[in-house]
This record gives C-alpha cells, sequence and structure tokens, in this order.
C-alpha cells in the first residue's frame, strides 16, 4: 500500500519540492498510486501477488482491510489490544502529521517484530530508510520494536515450490533502529519544510538529474540542458552551476571536458551532426552479409516456467534483417516463443540457424551478446555455434556513442532517440506495441494465459511486428550514418 508521508520522507531527504508535490498534488501529479503504462500496471500486480503471498506465511495474521488512514489506525489499535491476535498485516499508525502502515507486524512478548516484504531479490539501501520511517512511525505510537527485517525473493525458488521456498529474511534490527532515531529528531524539520501553503522554491541539485519532475521543475524550458552532457560528473556539475550555468549552450569553450563530451558540446554549438573521422573505418569492419539482430525478453518475480530463478531474463523472441550491403534487405527471420512453455532451448537453436554465415551480426547495445552468452551457459550442446554468434557481434550504438552526435539526440543514445533524430519518417506510433516493457508484459500475460485465444493470436502478432521494427530501424539508421560518412547526410 502507498504510504504518503513515507514517500514525502523518502523523498524529501533531498528535496523539499518534490516532498510538497506528493502532498499537494498526489492524484494528478507525480506519485500517483494509479498506475499509468502498462509496464507500471504489471509492477502494481506484482506487488500485490507477492504481498499476498509473504501474508500466506502467516494464516492467522488479520488483515487492517481500511484504506482510510484514521479508520485503519483506529482498527490496527482494536487488534493489538486483542491478545489472541499475534500478527497484523497492514497495521496502521497515524500520529500527529506521521502516517505508516507495516506490511507484517508480528507480537513479540510485550514488543513487535516488524517485517518489510520486498518484491526484490537484492537487499538494497534505501529499504533500510523505509523500514526506520515505519519503524519510527511506530515508536511514536508507543510499540515496542524488538526486531525489524525484509522479506526479499529468494533466488533458489522455482516455479511449483511452496510459499515458504519464495523468501529470504534479512534481519536489519540494528541499523533501522538506529536510523529511526536519526529520522525521529529530523522529523520536524522535513514536516516544517514540507507541509507550508507555498511550493518551495527548486533549487537544482545533482539528484535532479534523475527526478521524474525534472522536466517540470528545475529543468523546464531549459533546452540542452547540462544533465545531457554524457557521464558529467558531480563536481563538474558544481563546478557549471557555480557559476550559473545550466545549459550546454553556455559551457565555455574553455571548460574541461572529455573527447565525447566534447564531441556533443560541439554539436550542440553549432546545431549540427559532429561526425568523427574513425566512423568510417568503424563501419568498413562491418562484414557483408550482415544480420541485424534485436531480442525481446521477459522477466518476473515469480518464474513463468519452471527451472528459471526469479527475475531470469528470459528470451521470448527475436527479429533478424539480413542485408548484403548498406540498406540493402535481402530476406527477414524472426521468432517468436511457445509462451505455453519454456521455449528457449527451440529458440536457441533457431537463432544459429537463422544467422548463418561469418557476416556481422549487428546489434544495438550490449544486450543481445548478454542474452546469447546466457543461452550458452544455459544449452552446452549449443554453447559452441552460439559462442561464434557473439564473435561476430558489432554493437551499433557503441559506435554511435564513440563516433557521432546530432543535436535532436537530446543527450540519448537509445533507439528512441536516435531514430526520430535520424530517420524521422520512421515511428512507432502506429504499432500496437511501442516500446520494450509493452513487450515484455504483454508476454508475460501471453504465458499466464490472461489472454483468449483470439486476443493471444493478435499480441503475437503486435509482438512480431514491434521486434521486427526495431531490427528495421537499426538498417535505416545505419543507412543514414553512412550516408554522414559519405557526406550526403
Ligand atoms: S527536479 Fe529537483 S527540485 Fe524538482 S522535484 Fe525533482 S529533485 Fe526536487
Amino acid at each position: 500500500m502507498r504510504n504518503l508521508s513515507k514517500d514525502l520522507f523518502l523523498n524529501t531527504m533531498t528535496c523539499p519540492t518534490l516532498g510538497w508535490e506528493l502532498r499537494n498534488d498526489d492524484i494528478s501529479g507525480h506519485g500517483s498510486q494509479f498506475p499509468r503504462t502498462l509496464g507500471e500496471k504489471f509492477r502494481v500486480e506484482q506487488g500485490i501477488d507477492i504481498g499476498n503471498r509473504a501474508r500466506s506465511l502467516f494464516p492467522t495474521g488479520l488483515l487492517i482491510e481500511e484504506k482510510d488512514m484514521a479508520r485503519a489506525a483506529a482498527a490496527t489499535r482494536q487488534a493489538m489490544e486483542d491478545p489472541r491476535i499475534l500478527t497484523i498485516f497492514e497495521a496502521a499508525f497515524f500520529v500527529d502529521s506521521t502516517a505508516a502502515r507495516a506490511d507484517i507486524l508480528i507480537r513479540d512478548g510485550t514488543g513487535w517484530s516488524l517485517i518489510e516484504v520486498k518484491s526484490s531479490a537484492n537487499d538494497r539501501g534505501n529499504y533500510i530508510d523505509d523500514m526506520a520511517y515505519t519503524a519510527m512511525a511506530l515508536t511514536q505510537a508507543g510499540l515496542v520494536i524488538t526486531s525489524a527485517s525484509l522479506l526479499l525473493i529468494s533466488k533458489e525458488f522455482r516455479l511449483g515450490m511452496d510459499n515458504r521456498d519464495l523468501f529470504v529474511e534479512v534481519d536489519h534490527t540494528d541499523e533501522v533502529l538506529l536510523h529511526a532515531e536519526a529520522l525521529r529528531q529530523l522529523w520536524p524539520n522535513i514536516i516544517d519544510e514540507t507541509s507550508g501553503p507555498e511550493k518551495p522554491r527548486p533549487v537544482l541539485k545533482f539528484e535532479c538529474k534523475k527526478c521524474s519532475l525534472f522536466s517540470e521543475c528545475t529543468g523546464k524550458e531549459i533546452k540542452n540542458h547540462i544533465f545531457q552532457i554524457p557521464r558529467l560528473s558531480p563536481k563538474k556539475f558544481l563546478e557549471l552551476t557555480a557559476s550559473g550555468i545550466v545549459s550546454i549552450e553556455d559551457v565555455p569553450a574553455s571548460f574541461p571536458l572529455t573527447e565525447r563530451q566534447t564531441m556533443m558540446w560541439e554539436s550542440v554549438q553549432a546545431q549540427s551532426p559532429m561526425v568523427r573521422d574513425e566512423l568510417e573505418s568503424e563501419l568498413e569492419r562491418i562484414a557483408w552479409p550482415a544480420h541485424y539482430l534485436d531480442f525481446e525478453s521477459v522477466m518476473t518475480a515469480i518464474p513463468l516456467y519452471p527451472n528459471t530463478p526469479p527475475y531470469h531474463q528470459v528470451p521470448t523472441q527475436y527479429s533478424s534483417h539480413c542485408c548484403d550491403n548498406v540498406g540493402h534487405v535481402m530476406a527477414h527471420a524472426e521468432y517468436l516463443c511457445d509462451h505455453t512453455k519454456d521455449s528457449r532451448f527451440d529458440l536457441a537453436k533457431r537463432l544459429i540457424e537463422d544467422l548463418p554465415g561469418n557476416g556481422s551480426i549487428i546489434v544495438y547495445s550490449n544486450f543481445e551478446k548478454t542474452i546469447i552468452n546466457a543461452l550458452a551457459v544455459a544449452f552446452p550442446s549449443l554453447a559452441p555455434s552460439l559462442e561464434s554468434l557473439v564473435d561476430r557481434i558489432v554493437d551499433l550504438q557503441d559506435i554511435i556513442i564513440k563516433n557521432f552526435y546530432h543535436p535532436d539526440f537530446g543527450g540519448s543514445v537509445s533507439l528512441k532517440s536516435t531514430l526520430p533524430a535520424l530517420v524521422p519518417d520512421m515511428s512507432y506510433s502506429s504499432l500496437a506495441i511501442g516500446e520494450g516493457e509493452t513487450a515484455m508484459v504483454t508476454f508475460a500475460y501471453l504465458a499466464m494465459g490472461r489472454y483468449d485465444n483470439e486476443s493471444a493470436d493478435a499480441e503475437r502478432r503486435n509482438l512480431l511486428e514491434y521486434c521486427k521494427q526495431d531490427t528495421l530501424a537499426m538498417v535505416k539508421l545505419h543507412e543514414r550514418l553512412d550516408e554522414y560518412v559519405r557526406g550526403v547526410g
């Protein structure tokens, strides 16, 4: 369940403005609890499923179902007063301006054990802050916390196992209690800072770079923000902002930049593409006929198939355009796994057949290499053939990163940024599936049997079209780069 005060705390440790947004714009603005994309919807569903499975480990636990915090807090108090109730789920606490819900509270003598459930297989630093906030709220409500731990997803879990095997408990009592006490002392200041009627004046910090409000807040109406400079270090960021510089246009020529940063700076200053001489020799390394290859994959907390661990990246499909020269397509091959079973072996076999010869295998990012290497580990009988595919890989994105920049890239070299800049007449807007996360969730839903037969057929066609568009986009992108090399771009 979303906890506004906790969000406020976790986000306002670096930004009072963000805290103000959360308090005052909760429904329509950032931090809305309503998922906006298929990927967000899927993550919410996964979280709910993991939460329910965690509760199943405590069959006598009582769930506080009330959504309203005041009523939920009253129901929690009532449950705590009943000594027969040993475990409470979603226990609510609402004291002064502090509101919190504890995933699982277990009666422990005169105190309570706090357990927070996370649908992650990895312990993360911010989980301590998260639990510290809840522990502080519980302490303010008069509870004695005897232990604080996380329930994380076990990497040993496999489909068909009991829910008891799904979780590992990690004790964080000492850190949580220490952080909770530090937070208790800071809390009045945080509340003062964020609860006024006026929105605090935003101050640009390095943390803004990853903030989802950036373009509406400190980045608003700033074209070519210095955050677009590749690998801008916090030190250089501070040097620039100390001089009042937030736009790449205002960065002086004397400012020390790396080679790649300089290429970008020159491109933005000149408002024209920058092409390094090495682009030509890099592209000449490509051996023909070449295959432009793209994979899609799926990754879920609860594995979709036996013998795969949680959050394992399972390749689900590929597309390959084969060209005998730049921009000249000879053939297209594609494969989409049977979603009802683990089809990785069949996919790997077909992949080897579909990428014959010694020509280059052109990819966009390191992802395809990672997938093929993982297939080689999973299927040793295919490993020699798969490893020889890896040897043929040429990464077009890496070539762009080192040798080319267009002012319309806006600091990103993802295919979704470079394609509109270089091939504006090609877009994903007419496709039913237009980005990777939707493709991932669509396949997961297929595997989970969420579509009827007719819809499943339609979604499978959509998946094939999306992946095909990705490899065709790479063909077109390469063609444009070649035009720049030849001076006709
Ligand atoms: S952009 Fe920066 S100042 Fe604005 S809300 Fe985000 S972190 Fe806060």
